[in-house]
């Protein structure tokens, strides 16, 4: 069998969609039929999926949709792959494809930044003259990112409106470039940026995955790993250097292994070692290691006593340190 008989494809496109809730039904059927993983979203502004296959599937998917007259341009991200990289299929309908916290929307095909070629970009995070603004969630920056370039501190990418605004004099007489995973999310914040008044806005065009492909610039000045949202979680990059920046959240050593914390409510995505899952009982806190509905702890059959002592032994190392 051949090793590499998988393809995962990422793609978007914004374009009008009607009944598009009746359109996420018909999708769905189809993708199913096909025998398709993965999750997509429709909205009345466009499509945005994820989706792993056979050869075969993916072809015929891609086939299928160059077809639809509203598809027939959409650009796919390929990825080879040995095996499914998501667990079902997932089609649902949402007002907007991404959601940015706005008075008024923007439409990526009114107003939206300057698309840079891979090259362009590298040219710019060399340039002292320009910002180069990530504009994703922090947990997919901590995992890798350009070289250089600026996290915001927000949790949601429907937060980064109000955040640049708070740091507006970061950006003062600079040329700003966004980049993000496929470049979905960038279409509306470098349109955002553009109304918002900045002068000199870019964006990655096809995203990261792209520039990772690129055979000139191979991804160059990346560091770690691209988060991605399915089962393999993180992806290489850099073709020609791999720099760990991840850093395991108990003890700050070189890092690029995720888990969720145990405490269902929490929920927050900590890099950590095997060994430290285990010491920590995967959980980020105090009060999520004792959290009575503790996963972990569940898991792993632990007794009151057995926990109690795990707890002491936590204590004793902070008190080391
Ligand atoms: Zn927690």
């Amino acid at each position: 069998m051949n090793q590499q008989e998988y393809k995962v494809l990422l793609y978007y496109k914004y374009v009008s969609i009607e009944n598009g809730q009746e359109f996420a039904k018909e999708h769905k059927e189809m993708c199913l039929n096909l025998g398709l993983l993965g999750r997509i979203i429709i909205a009345d502004e466009g499509i945005n999926g994820t989706v792993s296959g056979t050869v075969e599937q993916t072809n015929e998917y891609m086939r299928i949709m160059k077809e639809d007259p509203r598809f027939s341009d959409m650009v796919y991200k390929i990825d080879e792959s040995t095996e499914h990289a998501f667990p079902r299929m997932k089609v649902r309908y949402r007002p907007e494809l991404v959601t940015l916290r706005l008075e008024d929307d923007v439409n990526p095909h009114e107003v939206t930044g300057k698309y840079l070629s891979p090259e362009e970009f590298r040219e710019g995070i060399l340039d002292e003259d320009t910002i180069v603004l990530d504009a994703r969630n922090t947990y997919e920056y901590d995992l890798g990112h350009f070289r250089g370039a600026i996290r915001p501190d927000v949790l949601n990418f429907r937060d980064l409106p109000q955040w640049v605004r708070d740091n507006k004099e970061m950006f003062a007489d600079k040329k700003i470039i966004t980049y993000c995973t496929g470049g979905i999310r960038c279409e509306k914040f470098s349109g955002w940026l553009v109304k918002e008044g900045f002068k000199d806005v870019g964006q990655l065009h096809g995203g990261i995955v792209t520039y990772g492909q690129d055979p000139e610039v191979q991804g160059e000045l990346w560091d770690g790993q691209l988060y991605v949202f399915d089962e393999r979680i993180g992806i290489p990059v850099n073709q020609k250097e791999h720099v760990i920046v991840g850093k395991d959240y108990f003890s700050d050593e070189p890092c690029e292994r995720y888990v969720n914390c145990a405490n269902p409510f929490c929920n927050k995505k900590i890099l950590c070692s095997e060994e430290n899952e285990h010491k920590y009982m995967r959980s980020c806190s105090h009060e999520c290691r004792t959290h009575e509905r503790n996963r972990y702890v569940k898991q792993h059959n632990l007794t009151e006593q057995e926990v109690a002592v795990r707890l002491q032994l936590i204590e004793q190392e902070v008190q080391v340190h």
